[in-house]
């Protein structure tokens, strides 16, 4: 048998790796971006819807009173609710579990912080899959233009971390004193029946 000359087998070695290489690379391009680029270009008509398109969330250039880096917040999330409230992730309709979670009273806070943000009084059955309010405790979500996707929306985000809860929708037809959805992930939420937490809002937020 000929044995392949050293240099043979470097030059193998070195395409082999390079090909790997370049095969992983699209991959997880593909996997970040459902879209092709080429599919993308040819759908946008314009340069800045092109740019809007990309852009995220004017959220992400707010402050809030609770500030963390992306390592902190890891430390004290798990990695769905870093995935939710961080990255401004979705979960899946009907999953989570205050979807159908109808409660007489108590206080939904946020998942990040620990904020109340709505109370079981807000709460209403929209059948959309997430948990539906039709008001929030004054003050304590933020809303913001959301252009992701091509849609315009209004996201909303816990005041006091930033943390991103869903989005709201209004003008649907719901039988509510607002007609508006806000439209929150479960995983962005914690649950207490003490409806002392609002009282402490309430406080907070007339100083
Ligand atoms: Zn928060």
């Amino acid at each position: 048998m000929r044995i392949p000359r050293f240099p043979t087998i470097v030059r193998t070695f070195y395409t082999l790796s390079n090909y790997s290489a370049r095969v992983s690379a699209q991959t997880s391009y593909k996997a970040l971006h459902p879209f092709s680029r080429a599919t993308v270009l040819k759908s946008m008509p314009t340069i800045p819807f092109l740019s809007s398109f990309f852009s995220s969330s004017s959220s992400d250039k707010m402050s809030y009173p609770l500030e963390k880096s992306n390592d902190e917040w890891q430390a004290v999330l798990n990695k769905e609710q870093f995935r939710i409230l961080r990255e401004k992730g979705t979960e899946a309709p009907f999953t989570g579990k205050y979807d159908k979670h109808m409660p007489e009273e108590g206080v939904y806070t946020c998942a990040g912080c620990e904020k109340p943000l709505y109370t079981a009084k807000h709460k209403f059955k929209s059948g959309c899959g997430w948990p539906a309010y039709f008001d929030s405790i004054p003050g304590a979500v933020t809303r913001h233009t959301d252009r992701t996707f091509g849609m315009e929306r209004t996201e909303i985000v816990c005041s006091n971390c930033g943390g991103h809860l869903g989005h709201v929708f209004k003008g649907e037809g719901h039988n509510t004193p607002t007609d508006e959805r806000h439209c929150v992930n479960s995983v962005s939420l914690n649950f207490s029946k003490d409806d002392k937490a609002v009282e402490g809002a309430k406080t907070e937020s007339k100083v």
